[in-house]
């Protein structure tokens, strides 16, 4: 564990950090989309239809009353739950007072939910606290949570059905709706650009400053690529005084170009982040 404790090292000597998160982070906070034993535990009629894991059912089309089924306890669970996640405020912990952003493809607010600043945030793929009209009929999204517990509350669990009149529908058209979050081009994220541009803006001040910078990725792979695992190797590519922290328990490899300054941690993010909270090896 060398690289760890070099990495460590950096994390600790930076002034900055960026943090690019991807579903593996939430993953191992519990969050995990290719469980099949907890996917069994919330989905009974699904799990009985032959479905097995959370994944299988991102982009599934199905009749509207199986779907809300699905989403509306989905979302409660990964999204609603009222519940800290001690990952991410070890990860919090690990930040310390350091200026920081963050960049993450997860749409369950779990950074924000556990102390970290919802304005130093990107959330380029979405939220599931939001949702949207399909057509979509305007650029407005609305808060999710009177929609999710309506359908809870209409939901049958040995079915997976909500009642037909229960599925959720436009306030505006009355249009089929769906959470706001990147699953086709129907996709508004006008409310998200600002988190981009304080994120730009952050960066340029961090090359104008010349401090230094940990660019840490958890969890980000190749599902898509491009939107945080390349953009943080371009930024550590950017910014001479910046290093990157891969922690990535099956896609480690950093690029040749980048070799010399970055460290590839081939571990998954629930031990990295309890090692580097407790440095010493302590486990509790
Ligand atoms: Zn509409």
């Amino acid at each position: 564990m060398n690289d760890l404790r070099d990495a460590a090292e950096w994390i600790t000597a930076a002034d900055r950090v960026l943090i690019t998160a991807g579903a593996g982070l939430s993953a191992a906070a519990g969050f995990d989309y290719t469980d099949h034993e907890r996917f069994a535990e919330l989905f009974p009629a699904l799990h009985r239809a032959g479905l097995r894991a959370r994944y299988e059912m991102i982009g599934r089309d199905l009749p509207a009353e199986y779907l809300w089924g699905f989403w509306a306890v989905h979302t409660k669970d990964i999204r609603f739950n009222p519940g800290p996640s001690p990952l991410y405020e070890q990860l919090r912990g690990i930040v310390g007072d350091r200026d920081y952003f963050v960049m993450t493809s997860n749409v369950d607010q779990l950074f924000s939910r556990n102390g970290f600043d919802a304005d130093r945030m990107y959330t380029p793929q979405g939220d599931y606290g939001l949702y949207q009209c399909l057509t979509p009929c305007t650029r407005e999204v609305w808060p999710s949570e009177p929609i999710i517990r309506q359908s809870l509350d209409n939901y049958d669990p040995a079915t997976g059905k909500v009642s037909p009149e229960a599925i959720p529908s436009c306030p505006n058209c009355g249009g089929r709706v769906f959470l706001n979050v990147y699953a086709g081009a129907w996709y508004i994220n006008d409310h998200f650009r600002p988190g981009l541009d304080r994120l730009n803006d952050w960066l340029a001040e961090t090359r104008e400053s010349g401090e230094t910078l940990a660019v840490v990725e958890i969890g980000a792979g190749f599902n898509t690529p491009g939107v945080i695992r390349w953009p943080g190797e371009q930024v550590t590519r950017a910014l001479p005084n910046a290093r990157l922290i891969r922690v990535n328990r099956d896609h480690p490899d950093v690029p040749d170009d980048l070799a010399d300054r970055a460290w590839a941690i081939a571990a998954d993010a629930r031990t990295v982040i309890e090692q580097l909270t407790h440095p010493s090896g302590a486990s509790s």
